[in-house]
């Protein structure tokens, strides 16, 4: 089979309700298309007749297809105020992050203080993408087949003595995250 040629563009748009500055927005998308140009070398591999992905993280706002991903940035400290997961329905919320389901649309968001770093975001907001596409709860924290890594609980909360958030991506969870790519998991596109 030989490739189609041409590339489909892949939005992950993201809310920010926190303010995280220009630098930090800058090093923590790097981090998280790291982790994605991983995933989509993956995809390339499994799916040899698609378009090559061009995945890109976005603080714009704009129109969203249904295979693509949304996320919110909220403030660590006011994270009940203003969660849109438990504004849907949510019956609770992580300590870095919530993915919820809901009649209007999965819902993503992550909880950002000034301790969070570029690499933690970009980790925390990973692991909150595979519970939105893999369509599972807490059951995919210790899921073989999904590979631990970044589906690891402690992803958000478990740091070394450098803050830093140990868990990597492993190669499992970057073939289960090629798969779903490209499944419809419609947002939730309100404010
Ligand atoms: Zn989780």
């Amino acid at each position: 089979m030989s490739r189609q040629s041409g590339l489909q563009f892949y939005n992950i748009r993201f809310v920010n309700i926190v303010e995280i500055d220009d630098d930090n927005r800058r090093a923590f998308f790097k981090e998280l298309c790291e982790l994605f140009r991983r995933v989509s070398r993956e995809y390339i591999d499994i799916f040899k007749d698609r378009p090559i992905l061009a995945i890109s993280p976005t603080m714009a706002d704009g129109e969203l297809n249904d295979f693509e991903l949304r996320c919110f940035l909220l403030p660590s400290d006011k994270k009940e105020k203003f969660s849109r997961a438990l504004k849907l329905g949510s019956p609770g919320l992580g300590a870095a992050g919530t993915t919820w389901r809901s009649n209007h649309g999965t819902v993503s968001e992550i909880y950002v203080d000034d301790k969070s770093d570029s690499l933690g975001l970009a980790r925390i907001s990973f692991h909150e993408f595979m519970h939105n596409k893999l369509k599972m709860g807490d059951e995919m924290h210790n899921d073989f087949d999904v590979g631990f890594g970044l589906a690891r609980e402690q992803v958000s909360s478990e740091r070394s003595i450098f803050n830093r958030s140990t868990a990597e991506l492993t190669q499992k969870n970057a073939v289960v995250m090629a798969k779903a790519l490209m499944e419809n998991v419609p947002q939730y596109k309100g404010k």
